[in-house]
């Protein structure tokens, strides 16, 4: 099916439908004869002008004889820009799962509050979402990155043990006395 998508792709990547662009380079073609023939016979002009023409029908029949291997070479760059987009989604997610990684880190250093970590890893999730649903077209890689996602999405454990060791409030980011057992400002439970 992405096989299918991606050739379609060249095609519209192409512009100009071939018989569009043989049409216009005749068109132009007589017109400049006309142009350059100004002062000539009108006989001469209208010789011209259809030698002009022909040739362009004459290009068309070249295409024609030519388009079944054209289109086979774009065929097969088309499947080697679908391995290549495949990698670059392969790469995305690899960045978003290492951010999501980062931003779990940061939380448990109480550098991300509880608000910033719920939206910004919302947003990461989504994002791995979309990425998953680009890639599902293939071979077990849903399972695979769902299974990725997963083990990466989750409320980090060690943050209420490093809150008991630093008195810092992984709710708030308030500092508190180690002895604390709960957060001064917003009441979070510090020991667990
Ligand atoms: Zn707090």
């Amino acid at each position: 099916m992405s096989e299918m998508t991606d050739v379609h792709d060249a095609q519209v990547d192409h512009g100009l439908p071939p018989w569009q662009f043989f049409l216009l380079c005749g068109m132009l073609g007589a017109t400049a004869v006309v142009i350059v023939a100004t002062g000539q016979s009108i006989a001469n002009i209208i010789i011209l002008s259809l030698t002009i023409v022909a040739t362009s029908f004459v290009g068309l029949g070249v295409y024609r004889t030519f388009a079944p291997l054209v289109s086979q070479v774009l065929g097969m760059s088309a499947r080697v820009a679908g391995g290549r987009t495949r990698a670059a989604l392969e790469r995305e997610k690899a960045l978003v799962l290492r951010s999501i990684k980062e931003l779990e880190f940061d939380f448990a250093m109480g550098k991300v509050s509880q608000a910033d970590f719920d939206e910004m890893g919302g947003r990461l999730r989504r994002r791995a979402m979309g990425l998953i649903v680009q890639l599902d077209a293939s071979t077990g890689y849903r399972e695979q990155i769902e299974r990725e996602i997963a083990a990466q999405v989750t409320t980090p454990a060690p943050a209420t043990e490093h809150a008991a060791r630093t008195g810092i409030c992984p709710g708030c980011g308030t500092h508190n006395d180690l002895d604390a057992r709960f957060c001064k400002q917003c009441g979070t439970s510090l020991k667990s």
